[in-house]
């Protein structure tokens, strides 16, 4: 195990950030309270919780355990997003009724709404109705397959989203939609990681992570990128802890400041609580966007240094030449100016990146949701081409995601371009796959539209069926206005979901159906999920509670398809459980290979093993590919700021807690920096407006280390001000906006 690297190089007392026990007289997460909360939360279904907890997978970020265990480190392994997602699973059944008039639930926020308790009876509601009405899983799916028959698959979208579902769950869907014939299926790694998944797999063959977490711990050096794992990957931090022990050293770009990369207080790991840790080494406070002229100038330091692994570049990789020929023409003004910091702040991360023998970086949504967040994640391959950093222990290209299934969601095939992860769509792939050992039906092999394109499509008045797996597009994507005009433009709603969101409360254009669903924990034959280090975990189905009639999340599409063609679907989806559907995916999908063995608690395989591309890379050729991006072009018109986004205590658009634990912070937030606040005459708590064209959003200053220039405001409430079109090419939203800041009080 990784935790034998943690014996103690470096001294212990360097890395305390206070005698003062437990960071008392600091801002920080009190981990002990959120125990006792959930304690309290589940006090109704404690041995039911408890046993989530000590034998299910977690269904909050993709780190990946089994019980309260994973594959990095032999100590506990829990953190409050897993507490707060608990009462998920362990809430009652909701009293129905309350849906049958919705007015009433329109002006209640969306903790409150999780609140009622779980969905558990299929309920309609037709254009003018008050609200839901009651009916049979029978008359819910023969409504669906009605509409579904008339309905050209072109104008059929379908989306899943990726908290708790499982692989299984994916693969039934992503199987129907093409079995109905549409190509417009995606989950939310559309909006989170999409760009990671297009630029790796372009410049190295494999859209997933090359290395895994126990990595980590021995490296030389951890670069972090516009990520910010205290509050959405909290367990890292104890990696991060045990990688600190071990000589490893941490840089972190980012715009600000984050307070939870500079220490913490790992709640159990003794030394850590009393005294807390500082995590980062060095900071790199780039502009927002300023990632790729950061790391042009890093390379041009590398290249003027010699601090270049040439072997690796000679015999593993194309198009040095021309991105080198690149790099030398650049001006340094230009680099300075678009990064945001000095030649000279670069040359100091060169020389710790360059001297590495093994460097890491790890990067996330800071990194892809901009407009060219592909091009981006093409700037960190680039620099880890150069250094040979792909392919040996302790090195590696790390998106890290933040919920459980975004990585097998894309990789189950639940995304518009492939049917899975080793067959994307084409004719070619599409014949194939009529074969009786494939699918035994000829899938469309047209281009699909990604979850931003389908709603935009849906403005357009191009969509008339929308099938939603879990997911708020009201919350999650740009301008609520805008979706909720396209959502007015959609027949046909269905919402499968374990819980009410505000989006299931909109009048449908003719006719929502909602549709109870099973956790993954209550999954008969239990589900497996992958992690961001592509471990395939089985979670057991766990004995415990089952609210009122909902079913399995994999078995709902399937009675939709046993219905619209039950001769086919006999042969086409003779699933009787999760176990038959873990043989299917075995058959059509190899990289899975292994995953119909998996049967019980602690079942994993980790395809590709601990590091992928040891000897060649999975390009045609086997080489890795440097990319020669251009230079975003981010112009912020004179008096505006570049208002970028940010999670507090959350999960995904889930808010948990009002105030953000690491630094304090009220949801109706904007960071400033303190130059800024002085220049236009506001100091910490004054009331803001933010405005564009699209609207205003009202806020208090908050003074923060964000990079002058540039606001933090909390996601999902400034979605109001985030442009909806701006997308990068592969459909995330650019989540950034130029704004206008005035005081409130005139
Ligand atoms: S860090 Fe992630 S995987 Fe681990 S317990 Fe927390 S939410 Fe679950």
């Amino acid at each position: 195990m990784a935790d034998e690297h943690a014996s103690g190089k470096g001294s212990a007392q360097r890395n305390w950030v206070s005698l003062i026990p437990f960071g008392l007289h600091q801002q920080h997460p009190n981990n002990y309270k959120d125990i006792l909360d959930a304690v309290w939360e589940n006090r109704d279904n404690l041995g039911y919780a408890y046993r989530i907890l000590r034998d299910g997978c977690c269904d909050g970020c993709s780190l990946g355990t089994t019980g309260m265990h994973d594959w990095t480190m032999k100590d506990l392994h829990l953190c409050w997003v897993r507490l707060q997602l608990l009462r998920l699973n362990t809430m009652p059944a909701m009293n129905w009724r309350r849906l049958e008039e919705v007015a009433p639930l329109r002006s209640m926020k969306g903790k409150a709404l999780r609140k009622l308790g779980r969905l558990c009876v299929p309920m309609i509601r037709h254009r003018g109705d008050r609200g839901f009405r009651r009916v049979s899983w029978e008359e819910a799916i023969r409504l669906i397959v009605q509409r579904l028959r008339v309905t050209d698959p072109h104008r059929l979208g379908w989306f899943l989203t990726a908290r708790g579902i499982t692989n299984e769950a994916y693969y039934a869907h992503q199987k129907v939609a093409r079995f109905i014939g549409t190509n417009h299926i995606d989950t939310s790694a559309r909006i989170c990681h999409a760009p990671s998944t297009a630029a790796l797999k372009e410049t190295i063959g494999c859209s997933a992570t090359t290395c895994s977490y126990r990595d980590w711990i021995g490296a030389d050096l951890l670069v972090f990128v516009g990520a910010n794992p205290a509050n959405n990957q909290p367990v890292t931090l104890k990696y991060l802890y045990k990688a600190k022990k071990a000589g490893t050293k941490i840089l972190v770009v980012n715009p600000f400041v984050e307070p939870g990369m500079e220490r913490y207080w790992i709640p159990s790991v003794a030394e850590s609580a009393l005294f807390g840790t500082k995590l980062a080494d060095d900071f790199f406070h780039i502009h927002v966007g300023g990632d790729i002229p950061f790391f042009y100038g890093v390379l041009k330091h590398l290249i003027e240094q010699d601090w270049l692994d040439r072997n690796f570049i000679i015999a593993r990789t194309v198009g040095w030449e021309d991105l080198q020929s690149k790099i030398r023409d650049l001006p340094w003004e230009n680099l300075e100016r678009g990064a945001g910091v000095t030649r000279n702040d670069m040359y100091r991360f060169a020389q710790t990146f360059g001297k590495a023998r093994h460097a890491i970086i790890v990067w996330s949504m800071g990194i892809t949701q901009h407009r060219y967040g592909t091009d981006n994640v093409k700037a960190i391959v680039n620099l880890q081409l150069a250094r040979g950093n792909v392919g040996r222990p302790h090195t590696g290209l790390m998106p890290i995601r933040g919920h459980s299934g975004v990585q097998g969601g894309a990789e189950m095939g639940a995304m518009p371009s492939a049917y899975s992860m080793d067959y994307p769509a084409s004719d070619q792939n599409a014949a194939l796959f009529a074969m009786p050992e494939f699918w035994g039906f000829h899938p469309p092999s047209w281009k699909g539209l990604g979850a931003s394109h389908m709603i935009l499509a849906a403005e357009r008045g191009e969509i008339d069926v929308l099938w939603q797996s879990g997911g708020n597009f009201l919350e999650t994507l740009p301008e609520p206005d805008r979706v909720r005009q396209a959502f007015g433009n959609i027949s046909l709603r269905v919402h499968q979901d374990i819980v009410v969101s505000s989006a299931m409360l909109e009048e449908p254009a003719d006719l929502a159906v909602l549709l109870p669903s099973r956790t993954r924990y209550e999954q008969h034959g239990g589900g497996t999920e992958t992690s961001t280090e592509r471990r395939i975990i089985y979670s057991p189905e766990i004995p415990g509670p089952r609210p009122g009639e909902a079913r399995d999340e994999w078995e709902i599409p399937v009675m939709v398809a046993r219905r619209f063609d039950p001769e086919q679907a006999a042969k086409i989806f003779p699933w009787r459980d999760t176990h038959d559907i873990r043989h299917e995916i075995e058959r059509v999908c190899p990289t899975y290979r292994g995953i119909a063995v998996l049967y019980k608690k602690g079942d994993q395989v980790q395809y590709g093993g601990l590091n992928l591309m040891t000897d060649r890379f999975e390009t045609p050729d086997g080489k890795g590919r440097f990319t020669p991006i251009d230079l975003p072009e981010e112009t912020i018109p004179k008096g505006r700021f570049f208002l970028t986004t940010r999670r507090g205590k959350q999960f995904n658009s889930m808010v948990g807690a009002e105030i953000d634990p690491l630094i304090g912070a009220a949801r109706d937030s904007v960071l400033m920096a303190s130059e800024d606040a002085t220049r236009l005459k506001l100091g910490a708590g004054d009331s803001v407006i933010l405005r564009n064209e699209l609207g205003e959003y009202r806020g208090r200053i908050v003074l923060e280390r964000v990079k002058p220039g540039s606001v933090q405001v909390y996601w999902p409430e400034a979605n109001n001000i985030i442009p909806a079109g701006r997308l990068d090419p592969c459909g995330i939203p650019d989540y950034n906006a130029a704004v206008e800041i005035v005081s409130a009080s005139g």
